[in-house]
């Protein structure tokens, strides 16, 4: 049967035939799915009108003959019944492994390692998270579907800046589970600066707060000629409203004179669950107290009123570490909080009367709220989702996301050269040429590693691959470039390739776990802490790595071609290969001895080099043909 052309391909497509696309906040506590209709961003509801999905799936026991599982709502409902089966926060296992996930012994299943990474233990089997978040993402896939009376096209999924490549890659990997066409993961306070149209505001550099159920974000945004560039980003992916519940909670069990050790799960659920609630309701206005009141298994019946300020106190230590974080990023993206033109607030934690004024005082101005703040990030992301398929009007907007550590490769000594700096933004791809260390040499071992530090030993190792069949050549006379790709999502991959010979191998990095933010944070603190050393030690490996290279290539001629020196000239050559290789030898020997030794001995084989020289180009000439010349 012959295919009819209905349109031209690229051209716009009339309404009927727009793709469907939406934005989806996979998030830690809540998860939305938004999609543009008529022009204009909005949250799409489930049956019951609601539009926020509570992270959370209940796995049923299959000997008991149930449906399988609950999602959302449902689930939420059942987890005080049933804490060790119902799964929330999921996202905080996100290609983690257990001893990665912070405060993993306060989440109320149970988490093991299995295959590399973290799972849940559930009486239907384990559960990786992966498969968990799946059936959030494809509940919201069945919402969006419903409403359009069509197939999804494809997602924008937002993730927290912080999240590093693994945890990206599970991301995706959540959603191909779920069937999902993912095109694109964008940063969740990226997403907020797009649903506030800061692309159509004035110029000028941007702060988005973003405090969620579990993550903290915090990113500086500069806007130019409709175009944001994100200077950096920051924040503390195991900090958020979860844990003003916790400490909200500890406070009211210490003023009720009870120990925290006599507790069992569903006590820690309920307790959980009022603490929420006694601080959401706290953020209402004129509040004057709310009581927190509980019966916990043991017979027990807490009952506490809470004011305002109590709450705030007894939290005071979260909300300053959200504004270190702050200043920390204002320090990275180099600009003071007077040159912040506006201050985004994103995130149901927001909602905290105490968050909006601490912000609003550092910044010496009111933070910009009146879209909903749980709503922000899904909205941002159908808009991208929306030019992303081609059903937008306007030319695609341009968005440059930031990576969190350089990545680079190893070089000769254990030494690092830096291809991708930090903050650098993505998508990007960098090239290095790089050489051979040996006469001869048919393969290169690569080392990628990724961090601040000079010294591969201090740095984290994300991949090893080799680049095999370099035709042998002199020492040095290969190219070998080096490029580094890292997508829109985040992602790495690096080829390298002989120019010479034209061979070439390459690798995707997809590490199997992520580094938490304690991790990034002190390995940043690190360089810093110790750039002077460093670069000492620098100089002292790069100075070895250069003298024993030419001794190597001294020596390697002398083989060939000792016959064309006299007895004198090869003493000269000797004396002070001999003095180089003492330096070498020595450990404490310091980088300008060693170099003033190489340059001692490059400048005594001089002569040598040029005899070399002279018998290669007669060696040439005679006795072969011109054009093999
Ligand atoms: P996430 O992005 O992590 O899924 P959300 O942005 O949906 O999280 O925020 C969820 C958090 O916001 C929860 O900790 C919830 O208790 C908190 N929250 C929601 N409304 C309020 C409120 N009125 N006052 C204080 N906290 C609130
Ligand atoms: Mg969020």
């Amino acid at each position: 049967m012959a295919l009819l052309q209905i349109s031209e391909p690229g051209q716009s497509l009339d309404p009927h035939q727009r793709r469907v696309a939406v934005g989806i906040d996979l998030g830690t506590t809540h998860s939305l799915v938004a999609s543009v209709r008529h022009g204009v961003a909005e949250c799409l509801p489930d049956e019951q009108g609601k539009v926020i999905l509570p992270s959370v799936v209940r796995y049923l026991d299959p000997a008991q003959g149930g449906a399988g599982r609950q999602i959302g709502h449902d689930a939420l409902s059942a987890q005080a019944q049933d804490p060790a089966n119902t799964i929330s926060s999921v996202k905080r296992l996100m290609g983690r492994t257990r001893a990665q996930v912070a405060d993993v012994e306060k989440l109320s299943y149970d988490v093991v390692d299995a295959d590399g990474m973290a799972v849940v233990k559930t009486v239907a089997g384990n559960k990786t998270p992966m498969e968990v978040s799946a059936e959030i993402l494809a509940t919201l896939r069945f919402r969006a579907e419903d409403s359009f009376d069509d197939d999804l096209f494809g997602a924008v999924i937002t993730v927290p800046a912080y999240f590093d490549d693994a945890q990206r890659q599970a991301t995706k990997d959540a959603a191909q589970l779920a069937g999902i066409e993912v095109l694109r993961l964008i940063n969740e306070p990226t997403a907020a600066a797009i649903a506030y149209g800061l692309d159509n505001g004035a110029e000028g550099v941007y702060a988005i707060y973003d405090l969620g159920g579990g993550t903290f974000d915090v990113s500086i945004l500069r806007l130019t000629q409709g175009v944001f560039e994100v200077l950096a980003t920051g924040g503390d992916s195991a900090l958020g409203g979860d844990d003003y519940d916790q400490a909200l909670a500890a406070w009211v069990l210490e003023q009720a004179g009870q120990g925290a050790g006599a507790l069992d799960a569903s006590d820690r659920a309920r307790l959980h669950r009022e603490a929420r609630r006694v601080k959401e309701a706290l953020s209402g206005e004129d509040v004057e107290s709310e009581t927190f009141a509980v019966n916990l298994s043991s017979g027990t019946a807490i009952g506490q009123a809470v004011t305002p300020g109590e709450f705030e106190s007894c939290t005071k230590p979260l909300t300053d570490r959200t504004m270190r974080a702050v200043r920390k990023v204002l320090r990275d993206a180099d600009v003071d909080a007077q040159d912040i033109k506006g201050v985004v607030l994103v995130g149901g934690s927001t909602r905290m009367p105490v968050i909006r004024r601490t912000v609003g005082e550092f910044f010496g101005q009111t933070p910009l709220t009146n879209l909903n703040p749980d709503e922000v990030v899904a909205l941002g992301a159908a808009i991208q989702a929306n030019a992303l398929a081609g059903n937008s009007q306007e030319g695609d907007l341009l968005l440059l996301d930031v990576i969190p550590l350089s990545l680079g490769i190893e070089t000769m000594g254990g030494l690092v050269e830096r291809i991708v700096p930090r903050n650098s933004t993505i998508p990007t791809a960098l090239a290095q040429d790089f050489t051979t260390y040996q006469d001869g040499q048919t393969a290169m071992s690569l080392h990628v590693v990724q961090g601040e530090r000079d010294l591969v030993a201090d740095c984290r190792s994300l991949a090893k691959f080799t680049l095999r069949g370099i035709p042998p050549m002199a020492a040095g006379a290969a190219r070998i470039r080096v490029t580094f790709t890292v997508d829109a999502d985040g992602l790495l991959s690096v080829a390298a390739k002989e120019q010479i010979s034209g061979v070439e191998a390459s690798i995707e990095v997809k590490p199997s776990y992520g580094l938490s933010d304690e991790q990034i944070a002190s390995m940043l603190q690190e360089s810093f802490a110790t750039a002077e050393e460093d670069m000492a030690a620098r100089a002292v490996v790069e100075a070895r790595v250069d003298g024993q290279r030419m001794i190597v290539a001294t020596q390697s001629a002398l083989t060939a071609d000792a016959g064309l020196l006299s007895e004198k000239e090869r003493q000269n050559i000797d004396e002070r290969m001999k003095v180089l290789q003492a330096f070498l030898d020595n450990q404490a020997a310091s980088a300008a001895e060693i170099e003033a030794a190489t340059e001692s001995l490059a400048k005594g084989t001089e002569a040598f080099a040029a005899m070399r020289m002279n018998k290669g180009i007669q060696q040439a000439l005679s006795g072969r043909k011109v054009e093999e010349v």
